[in-house]
């Protein structure tokens, strides 16, 4: 990535302390850039640290450790008058359409609540916008006066979106925006965003458990394992060929397409370890059909690596760094 960061995320770590001496360590010093207009996919199985990534960026929970940088301005050292004015330009989409949505107001109060929130116009300015923004998500101005329960889950997100957008943020973080929806809305609800992006130039970061999904949006995919970054690729070079050996096995096991494909299943063994107590060295070494003694003791760093004549950034001992 060349850009100027509008995102910079360094050593960003949470650990949760949950009594009796256990600690949940969900994100353990992750680095990671998104680019203005960039849509940057989070993949990896559920409890990898994805959805906690999502929530610590925004501080919507304090992280323990790190820096997040967003447009030049340090987002973790801001006060409370400075992270409102972040957030205007920061928005996140969840999961469940529904639970989001105040199911006791209409939909023209939830969308315009962030521009009344942040006194961004007259009630009459307002209306205008909301009305608007319905459009630009693919709404009837006039679904303004209806309740959420009124709509399908496709239409709730897109009420959703249209609150995320309704501020003209710089930045949205979809936490797996399409998962509670059937297939056949998915699509229209990830065009949507894509749409959204070019037309707003808004940077996505994109976190998803579904690879299909993260492939169709992303234009970089970050893979995480135990609140750590294991690979880190452009979305073409990681589809076509996967480096560190948990993408392998995540992409064998996705459904593919391309009924002729020789891409082996790999069958991972073992479940994903506690995160109260993950494993010494490469923290993906037990459930790894490629482990070596080392993998044990050393944890492997996420770098620029060579693999197979190209540089790609890895961390798997596997791959000897670029200039050692
Ligand atoms: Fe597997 Fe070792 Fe690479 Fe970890 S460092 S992914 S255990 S080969």
């Amino acid at each position: 990535m060349t850009a100027t960061p509008l995102l910079a995320i360094r050593g960003l770590t949470k650990h949760f302390p949950i009594g009796d001496g256990v600690t949940v360590y969900a994100l353990n010093g992750v680095d990671l850039d998104l680019a203005p207009g960039e849509t940057l996919g989070i993949v990896g199985e559920s409890g990898c640290g994805k959805s906690t990534l999502g929530k610590a960026v925004l501080r919507l929970i304090e992280p323990t450790d790190g820096t997040i940088r967003f447009d030049g301005a340090d987002l973790l050292g801001a006060g409370r008058g400075a992270l409102k004015r972040h957030r205007q330009r920061m928005q996140m989409i969840f999961q469940d359409p529904f639970g989001s949505l105040n199911p006791r107001h209409k939909i023209g109060w939830i969308i315009g609540e962030p521009l009344t929130i942040h006194r961004r116009g007259s009630r009459a300015e307002i209306r205008a916008k909301v009305a608007d923004t319905l459009r630009v998500v693919g709404l009837d101005a006039a679904v303004a006066d209806r309740y959420p329960h009124e709509f399908s889950g496709g239409q709730r997100q897109r009420i959703a979106i249209a609150r995320a957008i309704i501020l003209e943020p710089r930045l949205v973080i979809a936490d797996e925006p399409v998962s509670a929806l059937d297939v056949s809305i998915q699509s229209q609800i990830l065009n949507l965003l894509r749409t959204l992006r070019e037309r707003l130039k808004l940077a996505l970061l994109f976190i998803s458990h579904d690879l299909a999904v993260v492939r169709h949006v992303s234009d970089r995919v970050a893979v995480m394992y135990l609140g750590r970054v294991v690979e880190l690729a452009d979305t073409d070079a990681l589809f076509a060929e996967p480096a560190h050996p948990y993408t392998r096995a995540l992409l064998s096991a996705a459904p593919r397409a391309d009924v002729h494909s020789r891409r082996q299943r790999i069958v991972l063994t073992g479940e994903l370890p506690n995160q109260a107590s993950p494993p010494g060295g490469c923290p993906f070494h037990p459930r790894c059909p490629m482990a070596m003694a080392r993998c044990r003791t050393d944890l492997p760093a996420l770098t620029d690596r060579r693999v197979d004549g190209q540089t790609r950034r890895t961390a798997c001992h596997l791959f000897e760094p670029v200039g050692a």
